[in-house]
């Protein structure tokens, strides 16, 4: 795949650049572990403003920062801003939280016959993050905060079509005061990360983006001993239950399934719906989603913007149409419209059958299947009826099927009167082929440390954890 920036408003090319050389490559490894061993020396403290800096330099450039990932994959350009905005909460979450994080947890001396005995969070070294398009900013910060924050190094491979905002990154880092290395921009296809996984400095691998994609890191990482964090795609369930408010659940769902395009992974894609509602809520939901304006995503009065790729736009058409074929049936859009740039408008589908493409794949775009359900227990069936388990949501007012559901639906999250999303404070991941791992909070910091067991017997000083100020 080519690395090069085309908008998807338009389908030109605006900028190419060329793959980095094995040399390049080699080079930005050993910087990164030479800048690993470097950040040994700093404190927590010292990072932490360095992220701040960050922060206020994302706050500084939003605007521009926004509009180049606009031009760049097609997300409105009121979506990107509120993107930077993310990103510098983020750093400023970690850069304040991380002393705490990573503090020396005591353990119970006496039950392991220690006179000490603690456990110590330290880094790891170079890690290598793959990451999508489809939120290009905010994929790679909620890495690369908490992971530079631990003192690790960070190798980029972006998504081949958003190189501009890689270079971006790379660039923040550095301004931000982070040493030459820390955090860097491999600008490559998918064939270089093989070789880049498998040199020994490199540690470990975090990657967002599809189950494919999953799979052949997995497998790498796999013959080389090396410790990965996979957030794959999602076919996240919505179950709507009769004493929900459906106004509200309508509006959400909307928004749900149309945020960023309809491109992202946590986006409610499979609408279940309680048959005593049912008729109710498809009447409102299709009423939303037509209403919703498509067109230009530079302009602040759009809701949904084009496709991020030609080909995006031709794979959801070809899964509607797949499932139209086979006797489902269009409650709004469908048509691929004509004209210049990868627009698609937002569609629902209901009706639908396991036999069609739509029942079991990832739809990524404003494109919502319908489904009924006649009790809770059948709703339960379809929503993880699915080989993801990424995001869900559900909407029900009874107290006891809150607790239900939020024991019964088999995904990384769930979302109960709320909109699934991601907050630097909760941790965020998958189960079954959405993934494994998980990133933010505590938790996501801590998967690329070594958890080390520190044990001490006779002659160390009692009790209590360690002085770990690093
Ligand atoms: P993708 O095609 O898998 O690409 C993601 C990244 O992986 C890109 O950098 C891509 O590089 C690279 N890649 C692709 N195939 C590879 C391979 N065989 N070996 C190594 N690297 C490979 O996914 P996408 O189309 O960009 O993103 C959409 C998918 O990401 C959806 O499935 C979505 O649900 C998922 N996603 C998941 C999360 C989550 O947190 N769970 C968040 C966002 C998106 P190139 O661009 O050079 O091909």
């Amino acid at each position: 795949m080519a690395i090069s920036t085309t908008n998807p408003a338009t389908g030109q090319v605006l900028k190419t650049y060329d793959p980095m050389s094995d040399e390049q490559i080699d080079g930005a490894i050993e910087r990164a572990d030479l800048a690993f061993r470097q950040l040994q020396g700093t404190t927590i403290a010292q990072r932490g403003e360095w992220l701040t800096a960050a922060a206020d330099l994302l706050d500084a450039e939003r605007d521009e920062t926004a509009r180049m990932m606009t031009t760049e994959m097609g997300k409105t350009y009121a979506a990107a801003k509120a993107e930077v905005t993310k990103c510098a909460t983020a750093c400023r979450f970690y850069a304040e939280n991380a002393e705490k994080m990573l503090a020396d947890e005591p353990a119970d001396a006496g039950a392991v016959k220690a006179k000490r005995a603690f456990v110590r969070y330290q880094p790891i070294g170079p890690v290598l993050a793959v990451m999508p398009w489809n939120f290009p900013l905010w994929q790679v910060m909620r890495f690369a905060a908490p992971a530079l924050m631990a003192g690790n190094t960070g190798l980029l491979k972006h998504a081949s079509n958003v190189p501009q905002t890689a270079l971006y990154l790379e660039d923040l880092f550095r301004r931000a005061g982070f040493p030459e290395g820390a955090f860097s921009t491999l600008l490559v296809g998918s064939e270089a990360v093989e070789k880049v996984l498998s040199d020994p400095r490199v540690r470990a691998a975090t990657l967002t983006g599809s189950e494919g994609a999953g799979r052949s890191i997995a497998q790498i990482a796999g013959r080389e001993l090396k410790k990965t964090v996979l957030e794959l795609g999602g076919s996240d369930p919505f179950v709507v239950m009769p004493s929900a408010d459906l106004d509200r659940a309508a509006e959400v769902a909307t928004t749900a399934r149309c945020q960023n395009n309809g491109q992202s992974c946590i986006a409610a894609k499979r609408f279940i719906v309680h048959t005593d509602v049912f008729d109710a809520f498809a009447e409102k939901f299709a009423a939303n989603m037509s209403a919703l304006r498509v067109g230009d995503p530079m302009d602040e009065q759009t809701d949904v913007g084009p496709l991020a790729s030609k080909r995006g736009r031709d794979d959801i058409h070809a899964q509607v149409q797949d499932a139209v074929d086979k006797g489902a049936t269009v409650l709004c859009g469908g048509e691929k419209p004509a004209g210049e740039g990868w627009y698609y408008p937002p569609t629902v589908v209901t009706d639908l059958r396991p036999e069609m493409r739509m029942w079991s794949e990832e739809v990524f775009g404003p494109v919502a299947g319908l489904y009924r359900a006649s009790s809770y227990e059948e709703a339960i069936e379809i929503a993880n009826g699915t080989s993801f388990g990424l995001g869900s949501n559900a909407w029900t007012t009874d107290p006891a099927e809150q607790e239900r559901f939020a024991t019964d639906l088999d995904a990384g999250n769930v979302f109960i009167n709320g909109m699934t999303t991601s907050y630097p404070e909760l941790p965020f991941g998958g189960v079954k082929n959405s993934g494994y791992g998980r990133e933010l909070s505590a938790t996501g910091m801590r998967e690329f440390c070594n958890t080390k067991t520190v044990w001490m017997g006779e002659g160390a000083p009692s009790g209590g954890a360690g002085a770990h100020a690093e």
